[in-house]
């Protein structure tokens, strides 16, 4: 007996980070739309915790207790006083390292995989708790459409949204470490006095509507200049997307991904196709939001 959970990748088309508070995390307004490029987590019953991963990028993925879908099942099993007794596979399409929240996706695959393998039978509270305590972006993972997260980007209100969106993601050759490039954003902003971090009302008016062209005017990314200080090369990536007609060009989250928005489906591809023959990114793949969250198979 198995289950298997299929778990979106996330874009932020908004990121507004504040100050760095005592603690060193900084407060965010973050408005993420969840893209269909998706991490499959299968669980079936096993002697012991083990995990494996295939695709591109499963080199660099931990398969160790590190892993957040190990994290994951190991605190529903404690909660509910199991044996974490389970092979978890991850089938990984979204990039390493990449911006996209896919460890925090196999999080929240997890989570629900395994939810759904023991019967524990939790509350959409309680896997929404367990969320929260294994990352910011976990939380969005399970949820899945289009939210806007406050506090350190965990507390989530959920976003109505008037349309599909059309999306190109570049894979770059390298990652980007999130905290690395939140120090970059603290460095670049030394004496800076940074604003507190709101939703655009634009943009959540854009998303309600469906409107391509005002979300297009309306994103925005406080982590792009961080993101381009430790990856340069990226400004070039940028550059040729909007050169083949991408609406808006940004860095997905702290990168090193780059999201283009497109106005339709077709101009999406010619997008891709153009980053692709560009020789400025590893990858480039279409995607259309929203989708749905965490959902089993
Ligand atoms: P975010 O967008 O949330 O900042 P990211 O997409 O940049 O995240 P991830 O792919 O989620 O980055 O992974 C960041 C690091 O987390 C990896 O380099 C890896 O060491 C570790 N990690 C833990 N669990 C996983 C997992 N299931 N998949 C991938 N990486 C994982």
């Amino acid at each position: 007996m198995s289950v298997t959970v299929r778990v979106p990748a996330k874009v932020n088309v908004q990121l507004a980070v504040g100050a760095a508070r005592p603690d060193g995390f900084h407060d965010l307004a973050n408005v993420f739309l969840a893209v269909g490029l998706y991490d499959e987590i299968t669980v079936s019953p096993a002697d012991e915790l083990r995990v494996t991963c295939s695709g591109p990028d499963a080199a660099q993925v931990p398969l160790d207790r590190t892993n957040l879908a190990a994290r994951a099942a190991l605190t529903l099993a404690e909660r509910h006083g199991l044996d974490a007794a389970v092979h978890i596979h991850i089938a990984k399409d979204i990039p390493v390292a990449g911006g996209m929240a896919g460890g925090s996706a196999d999080g929240a695959g997890a989570l629900v995989a395994c939810d759904a393998l023991w019967g524990t039978r939790a509350s959409r509270e309680e896997l929404l708790g367990i969320c929260a305590g294994l990352g910011s972006d976990v939380p969005f993972a399970l949820v899945g459409g289009a939210a806007l997260g406050t506090g350190r980007g965990e507390k989530l209100t959920v976003l109505e949204t008037g349309g599909a969106f059309h999306w190109v993601f570049a894979m770059a050759a390298r990652g980007l470490s999130t905290p690395a490039v939140f120090r970059e954003f603290d460095r670049l902003n030394d004496g800076v006095r940074i604003p507190e971090p709101v939703a655009s009302q634009d943009l959540l008016d854009a998303l309600a509507k469906g409107d391509t062209d005002a979300l297009a005017a309306a994103v925005s990314n406080d982590l792009q200049p961080a993101a381009l200080s430790l990856f340069p090369e990226l400004a070039a990536t940028l550059a040729e997307g909007r050169a083949a007609g991408a609406l808006a060009a940004l860095v997905s989250g702290s990168g090193p991904t780059t999201a283009f928005l497109a106005r339709d489906a077709a101009g999406a591809v010619r997008i891709a196709e153009a980053l692709a023959a560009s020789g400025t990114c590893r990858t480039a793949r279409v995607a259309a939001s929203p989708t749905p969250g965490a959902t089993v198979l």
